[in-house]
């Protein structure tokens, strides 16, 4: 637990108008109210909103110019070459043509009786996405994690997150992959089903559009976390109770004021401070040692520029997956021997590891955020 931003602020957002040169107020934020009150992530609401509005989400600072990385980019990652990369690729074209040119159709053509109980709605749609895979909940779209200011991408408040878990056999194979890819696999997958549950929740007379999981205008894991379905990692990625790591993710914008799940503290901050795995193993060297203040978030900051070269090399890597104990032995394991004598499974020599390492003392670096 790190103990939330938990300022009461106005909850609209200023996006730049650079065609008309002025600042415009963009539309309600209601999830800002929940990021901002997470215990289990330390927000620094200031930051955060100047960041999201003055340099919107979607640029990467420094990774075109990064010689690095450029480098490793013309060098064609060997995946490029290969027959599955070209069917995943013309899979994942047909989910994005039917997200973006399909799906807009189907919207005006919602009809039929409203599912009046909001509740039972809630619970019938739960029910329908975990016969098609997903663990799921709900939240509400915090607009500062849409990138651009684009609102329109996700045009309902209500966000439903779907998580579907990748192969573990699939990820065990990692860093020198065979013929499927554990990640790819489920953006083939997922980007179909998606659509599945989106016409589940158009059969009750409710307007809703469908993203994709292999997007990037609307940042999936933050929302994951607000919906209650797991915490950040020190991996970067959203750690869950029922896969761990293991998931890829997806979003449903629902026209219908539905409940949302409430966050939940899974302990996550302490026990990566104790185990610091994936720090150990990352070849990149790319996952930060202590948690760092990065644009208005305290959290373990991924170096995108380590990362990628390694990215590429290892055909997507996921080495940081394939290690981390909570996928190797489960979420409820782990904590087990954590609480019992501070054991991080599959640790070697780890009884006294948090005593000898200094771990989880609460240290921390302020970086400047950009
Ligand atoms: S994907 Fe690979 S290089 Fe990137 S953070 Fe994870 S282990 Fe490190
Ligand atoms: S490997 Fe350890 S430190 Fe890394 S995310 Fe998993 S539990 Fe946290």
């Amino acid at each position: 637990m790190l103990g939330g931003g938990g300022k009461n602020r106005d909850t609209r957002l200023r996006k730049p108008n650079s065609w008309k040169q002025v600042i415009e107020t963009r539309r309600d934020n209601p999830g800002k109210k929940i990021t901002d009150s997470l215990s289990t992530v330390k927000t620094d609401p200031d930051t955060f909103d100047m960041y999201s509005e003055v340099a919107p989400l979607d640029e990467l600072p420094g990774v075109m110019q990064n010689k690095a990385m450029l480098g490793f980019r013309v060098e064609f990652p060997k995946w490029a070459r290969r027959r599955k990369l070209i069917d995943y690729g013309w899979e994942v074209i047909k989910s994005i043509l039917r997200m973006d040119s399909w799906q807009p159709l189907l919207e005006m053509s919602v009809s039929g009786k409203k599912e009046d109980d909001l509740s039972a709605l809630k619970n019938q749609i739960k029910e329908f996405a975990r016969s098609r895979g997903y663990i799921s909940g709900f939240t509400k779209v915090d607009r500062r994690f849409i990138a651009g200011c684009r609102d329109e991408k996700f045009p309902y408040d209500t966000a439903l997150v779907l998580g579907m878990e990748m192969n573990k056999a699939l990820l065990e194979e990692v860093p020198h992959p065979g013929r499927k890819l554990f990640d790819f696999e489920i953006y083939v997958e997922s980007g179909k089903r998606v659509f599945e549950v989106a016409r589940f929740i158009r059969s009750k007379g409710y307007r809703c559009f469908a993203r994709i999981p292999f997007d990037g205008w609307v940042k999936y894991p933050p929302h994951a976390i607000n919906a209650g379905l797991g915490e950040l990692g020190a991996l970067g990625v959203v750690i869950t109770r029922e896969f761990g790591p293991r998931l890829r993710w997806t979003m449903i914008s629902i026209d219908a004021d539905i409940e949302p799940d409430k966050p939940v503290d899974l302990g996550m901050a302490e026990y990566c401070d104790a185990c610091r795995l994936c720090l150990r193993a990352c070849p990149g060297d790319a996952i930060s040692e202590e948690r760092v203040w990065w644009r208005g978030v305290l959290k373990r900051k991924i170096n995108d520029t380590k990362c990628w070269p390694y990215f590429v090399k290892y055909e997507g890597c996921g080495i940081c997956l394939k290690v981390c104990p909570v996928n190797r032995f489960g979420y409820e394991e782990c904590m087990k021997a954590f609480k019992k004598n501070g054991e991080i499974l599959g640790k070697s020599g780890n009884k006294n590891w948090r005593k000898n390492q200094g771990a989880g003392d609460g240290k921390e670096i302020r970086m400047p955020a950009l």
